[in-house]
């Protein structure tokens, strides 16, 4: 196997779990391509998938947005009655002093999550729309660099942990914000799981440079 140059690289794939170097070739629609060594999944082809994702990665917002509006927790602790939210946490944490760990939390939390969902709908749109052969690029570049700080999940879990704490010190209603974020945590889980960065790249390359051989 001889590569002429760098661009030549494009059209190979490396299988994740032997490391052969495999040439891409097109696939139908509904169909997946393996490595010729071990017969890892190498990539697959689904044209719906830009639909899909779209459509999941609005719903994962509008549960974001509700996440952060309502109260996550109700806390009455000797007749004092005191509502959670993620913004106050947040702020609380500044308002103690933990200004380090409140600038971890906002973007941990709030920020990258919020942007990769952004990203998602701007990234899809433009595919849906064959569109933006650069800006795909980068946002794709963009989103594999957020991806793995987006920690939602995390702070759900840690959430739940809290949460069976504080049982024992009073008594606990469960407000709208906590569904939304366990909705939205599910989402983004899947999101993150099962649509790999690599096959909407090749995606990206079957809409946007077929178009102009069509
Ligand atoms: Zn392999």
């Amino acid at each position: 196997m001889k590569i002429e140059n760098e661009d030549a690289l494009d059209n190979f794939v490396i299988c994740h779990k032997c490391f052969t170097l495999n040439e891409e070739i097109p696939i139908a629609d509904g169909s997946k391509a393996c490595c010729s060594k071990c017969g890892h999944i190498l990539y697959r082809y689904d044209s719906k998938l830009i639909d899909h994702s779209l459509a999941l990665s609005f719903t994962g917002l509008i549960f974001f947005i509700l996440a952060n509006l309502f109260p996550l927790l109700q806390i009455d602790i000797l007749g004092t009655e005191q509502f959670i939210t993620i913004p106050k946490t947040i702020v609380s944490l500044f308002d103690n002093g933990f200004y380090i760990v409140g600038f971890v939390c906002v973007f941990l939390i709030f920020i990258f999550p919020l942007m990769i969902f952004l990203i998602n709908i701007l990234l899809f749109t433009l595919l849906k729309m064959e569109r933006g052969e650069k800006l795909t690029k980068e946002l794709l570049i963009l989103l594999s660099h957020i991806t793995p700080w987006s920690m939602a999940d995390i702070f759900f879990i840690s959430l739940l942990v809290a949460l069976v704490k504080l049982i024992a010190f009073g008594q606990i209603h469960i407000g709208i914000s906590f569904w939304a974020l366990m909705v939205f945590v599910m989402i983004d889980i899947y999101i993150t799981k099962s649509i790999h960065l690599s096959e909407i790249w090749m995606l990206r390359k079957r809409i946007l440079f077929n178009k102009d051989k069509n």
